[in-house]
């Protein structure tokens, strides 16, 4: 997608006045469940019936009330009375207070490892914008000494990911290309694609466990030799894709016997989530305006 059209959207994305207008279409409804779960149990059962692994995600973020970030760890601890074991939910830290409070954020995310961990799910917490990244890895970095699985996320976007990645030694990290906008962020393809691989190859290389998060052709293929060429086998790394995007792609892996993720959002917050999926993809925005205009 354009620079110009993708930086329209992910401000969208943050606008509320846009949210009221945009939430209110009556088409959204059948854009928003292409990609979140309606029913999110019935979803999490499908899936795990076909073999796939589950990521799941209670939408949500930029929580500027407490008692909205103790809701946040309701939900989470409800959701895991659904989870199978094995299964893995994804946080963001600004769901949990990390606007108000790092220690308040540290402290609810400590409350949902220490659940989860009871349960045998680990916990991934997700990257935000760039100025919620220090806070991410400072509370990552302190739930580690408990709860060595917990698992984090790096943008290959942001120039620093290599030296993050050659940091992280040892821990769960998803790689993704990144889905905010950074000052000084890598903005061509080519360039966020390279960043991808180098830090592909350190995490491969390294001891910890990659969770390769894209849904692009070419670095699923990257990511499956470097495996080799690292000697892992099909349950050292993982691949992750959204729930709704290349699903045919999702059942060829699994079937393949890799182990395949799907990231599975669901709750009523899903505004700045479809917001930054259209922004992904201009085929995307034209299905949200056909819709419109089928109506
Ligand atoms: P792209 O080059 O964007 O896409 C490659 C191909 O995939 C496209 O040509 C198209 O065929 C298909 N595709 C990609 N996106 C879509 C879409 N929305 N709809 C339909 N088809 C599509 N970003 C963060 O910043 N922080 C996170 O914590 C984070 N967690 C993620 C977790 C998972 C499991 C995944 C898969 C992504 C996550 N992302 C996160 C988003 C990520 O950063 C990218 O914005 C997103 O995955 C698109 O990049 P891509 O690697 O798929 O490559």
């Amino acid at each position: 997608m354009g620079p110009v059209l993708r930086q329209a959207l992910l401000a969208v994305s943050k606008s509320e006045r846009a949210e009221r207008v945009i939430s209110t279409l009556p088409l959204t409804r059948d854009v928003v469940r292409r990609y979140v779960a309606d029913d999110v149990g019935a979803v999490i059962d499908e899936l795990t019936r076909r073999g796939l692994l589950v990521t799941v995600d209670h939408l949500g973020e930029e929580v500027t009330d407490p008692a909205q970030a103790a809701n946040t760890v309701r939900e989470y601890l409800s959701l895991l009375d659904l989870l199978p074991a094995g299964a893995d939910v994804s946080v963001k830290l600004t769901a949990l207070g990390l606007r108000l409070s790092e220690q308040l954020a540290l402290d609810h995310a400590a409350a949902i490892c220490r659940a989860a961990a009871d349960k045998n799910v680990t916990v991934t917490f997700d990257a935000e914008e760039h100025d919620t990244i220090p806070g991410l890895h400072s509370v990552h970095a302190a739930l580690r000494r408990e709860h060595p699985d917990v698992g984090v996320v790096v943008q290959a976007y942001l120039p620093e990911s290599l030296e993050r990645c050659e940091k992280l030694g040892g821990a769960r990290v998803r790689l993704c290309k990144g889905a905010y906008t950074a000052p000084g962020a890598y903005t061509k393809d080519a360039d966020i694609d390279r960043s991808f691989v180098r830090c592909l190859k350190v995490l491969m290389a390294g001891t910890g466990y990659p969770m390769v998060a894209t849904h692009d052709p070419r670095l699923v293929r990257i990511a499956s030799t470097l495996a080799v060429l690292s000697g892992r086998d099909v349950t050292g790394f993982e691949y992750q894709m959204l729930y709704g995007v290349r699903p045919d792609e999702q059942a060829r892996l699994a079937g393949l016997g890799a182990q395949m993720r799907v990231y599975v959002p669901y709750g009523a917050d899903w505004y700045a989530y479809l917001m930054r999926r259209l922004a992904e993809r201009p085929r995307n925005l034209t299905f949200f305006l056909r819709s419109l205009l089928s109506r």
